[in-house]
């Protein structure tokens, strides 16, 4: 008797705990990498990074563990840099591990993919070598609609349908530019070369005026990122194409990026079983 009332007191305390904690917390969207929640105030959400990892349109699961992890850093030291630029961004704060404070915007139903080197599914459509340097960057959209496998489109296709404005497109455009500038370098100086990547964009609003910030994260998930040395891949491709190290190879962008905790700073991380006897693991 005294043993069940202990269990039903742990249970309901444990029971309450949890309704707390999602009164505390609504969900408003999961996606395939992310959750999102609602903030402290209104007009803003909190981002949270999962370990799942899709490919293929879903057609392909897993998990990279501590992916939410490097993610959120990654993505948080990105997003800072490009406000420090003058890029306006949803990102206000990281709050923990896998949480950040974010803006809450209306998603523009558009991937915007900028390539530099030809990579994915430009190489495939097109039948160009993957690793050829393109002679200018090109920018493409396609509609986010997982139902549909987000087919690419066409400018016409985005003013037909009204999904943002010929305006907001120039905005998108020009920011995409900047990005891609700016992350080509950074990523140079520490030795990666910065094949492709996807962004997403929002709209806020001030009154009556809309204004476009860049969304989403930016993080190994959505970015072709190669060692300028050897052209390993460090991006999701590697779980994409079943290439083992995953998690180490995003680690190496974290590394790299001055992002790792001390102690990890001189190990080479792929090479991971070194790096293990190194540690006497
Ligand atoms: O597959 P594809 O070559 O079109 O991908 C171009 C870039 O956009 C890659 O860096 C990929 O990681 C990213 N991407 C993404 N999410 C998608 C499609 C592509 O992050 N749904």
């Amino acid at each position: 008797m005294g043993r069940r009332l202990a269990y039903s007191r742990r249970f309901f305390g444990q029971r309450l705990e949890q309704t707390t904690l999602m009164a505390r917390r609504r969900q408003i969207y999961e996606g395939k990498a992310k959750i999102l929640y609602e903030g402290p105030e209104p007009g803003t959400l909190i981002q949270y990074f999962k370990d799942d990892a899709t490919a293929f349109n879903a057609q392909k699961r897993g998990t990279i563990s501590g992916k939410g992890v490097l993610n959120n850093r990654i993505s948080e030291h990105i997003f800072t840099a490009l406000a420090a630029i003058g890029v306006p961004t949803h990102f206000i704060r990281r709050l923990n591990m896998r949480e950040q404070l974010i803006r809450q915007v209306e998603i523009i139903p558009i991937e915007v993919v900028v390539r530099n080197v030809a990579a994915g599914s430009l190489s495939k459509r097109l039948g160009i070598d993957e690793g050829t340097q393109l002679p200018r960057t090109i920018i493409e959209y396609y509609y986010k609609d997982d139902a549909l496998g987000d087919p690419m489109i066409a400018d016409e296709h985005i003013a037909c349908f009204g999904w943002a404005s010929q305006e907001e497109m120039n905005d998108i455009a020009d920011m995409a530019i900047r990005v891609n500038d700016f992350l080509s370098g950074m990523f140079a100086a520490i030795g990666i070369r910065l094949i492709d990547f996807k962004l997403e964009f929002g709209r806020v609003w001030d009154g009556d005026y809309a204004r476009i910030i860049l969304a989403d994260e930016i993080s190994p998930d959505g970015c072709r990122l190669w060692d300028i040395k050897s052209n390993e891949k460090l991006d999701k491709d590697r779980f994409r194409q079943d290439l083992g190290k995953v998690e180490e190879a995003y680690q190496e962008v974290a590394r790299r990026l001055g992002l790792m905790p001390e102690g990890e700073e001189e190990s080479a991380v792929l090479d991971f079983d070194s790096h293990r006897k190194k540690r006497g693991r």
